[in-house]
């Protein structure tokens, strides 16, 4: 095995090696360790930090059994993946952690309340190329509309009738957004180049949407109305299970749902009677309500024993990635540069502005 020599970045669980330190400290300021990190997202993140931190590489995940791995760290960098609830963090603090970089916009996986009590300053990554998942909802929603899949499945085995292939123009449609921040508006902006009218909801109305002629409505309103629905609001206590039975009762028989958030703004269980109602035509989900310990993981040998992504993944009207709407180069390089941005402001003794306690 090749051993990196280069010792200013360690990637201790990947080469088996112990959590040792195998060089000098001095020049480090904070030592930090990166959980779920990646191959994709360790280069950004080391060129982003230009040796100014020492960063420790581990592909594990946070939680109960690998919190022990930031003993000694003062701060760790995490991904939505990691486990940030009040258990952890009360083991990470025993361990000497205080500052937890989110490599994240979400941040629903961490127990605030309880950092809070710890005092342990936690940030996010408020912007980072909201276009790579506004994006992925427009190549997810023509994906399942113009039947690319099944278009190139037929097309290898040589069969070129199109009888099973017929999309709809999304011209002139109604596209209903649920929340304008950064992702929605970047969605909507492209949904306007369609030629498409547009509805949204959203607790607080984005002057730029308004502009662009977007008409805010109730919840209600929009799902009755929209043809095409579109979810970019934040996991919260209010957003939990925003669509449940009789929400989707409300929807347009024959729309298309979009979730490109986070998967508990749906109710999986209600959403699976809708698909088998007939109520949707087509699902678009780059993220699952249970998909902790599923996605970003390797689970070829393995029986998913979870009969709802069973259902789901079964159902040939709905397209599953695995939580990958982010994964571009410019959405990668812009986490990295903000994390590191946040440790530099913990380094320095200061509160970073992107901090969501
Ligand atoms: P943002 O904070 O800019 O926008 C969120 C918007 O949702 C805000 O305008 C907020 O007022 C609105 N909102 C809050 N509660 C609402 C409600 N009940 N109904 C309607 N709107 C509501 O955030 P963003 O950068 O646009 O990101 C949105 C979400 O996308 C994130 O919170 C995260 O969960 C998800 N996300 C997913 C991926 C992915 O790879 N799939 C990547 C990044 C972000």
């Amino acid at each position: 095995m090749k051993v990196q020599t280069v010792v200013q970045y360690h990637c201790f669980s990947y080469l088996n090696l112990p959590q040792v330190s195998l060089h000098n400290h001095s020049k480090y300021t904070m030592k930090v360790l990166v959980y779920s990190s990646n191959p994709y997202d360790q280069p950004a993140l080391k060129q982003a930090s230009l040796g100014k931190h020492e960063l420790i590489f581990t592909e594990k995940k946070l939680n109960l059994e690998t919190a022990g791995y930031a003993k000694g760290c003062e701060a760790i960098a995490i991904f939505t993946s990691d486990d940030g609830s009040a258990p952890v963090l009360e083991k990470l603090y025993e361990y000497g952690v205080r500052h937890i970089a989110l490599r994240s916009v979400g941040h629903d996986h961490v127990d605030s309340e309880k950092a809070g009590q710890l005092k342990m300053k936690v940030a996010n990554v408020p912007e980072y190329s909201p276009y790579s998942v506004a994006e992925h909802a427009v190549a997810m929603l023509m994906t399942v509309n113009r039947k690319i899949i099944e278009g190139q499945l037929l097309m290898k085995l040589q069969d070129f009738r199109l009888d099973t292939l017929k999309g709809f123009d999304v011209h002139g449609k109604t596209i209903g957004i649920i929340g304008t921040g950064k992702i929605g508006m970047a969605f909507a902006k492209i949904m306007v180049g369609f030629g498409t009218t547009i509805l949204a909801t959203d607790p607080q109305q984005n002057t730029e949407a308004l502009a662009l002629g977007i008409k805010y409505v109730l919840l209600d309103e929009l799902l009755k109305s929209s043809d095409i629905v579109s979810i970019h609001c934040p996991l919260t206590p209010q957003t939990k299970h925003l669509l449940s039975s009789r929400q989707f009762e409300m929807m347009k028989k024959g729309s298309v749902l979009i979730n490109t958030s986070r998967g508990a703004v749906i109710n999986t269980t209600d959403l699976i009677e809708a698909i088998e109602n007939g109520k949707l035509r087509e699902v678009c989900l780059d993220v699952y309500e249970f998909e902790k310990g599923l996605f970003f993981e390797d689970h070829r040998a393995d029986i998913i024993n979870d009969t709802r992504f069973t259902k789901l993944k079964g159902f040939n009207n709905v397209l599953i990635t695995g939580h990958q709407a982010f994964l571009t180069t410019e959405a990668i390089q812009g986490i990295a540069k903000t994390t590191i941005e946040n440790l530099d402001y913990w380094e320095k003794g200061t509160a970073s502005p992107n901090e969501i306690l």
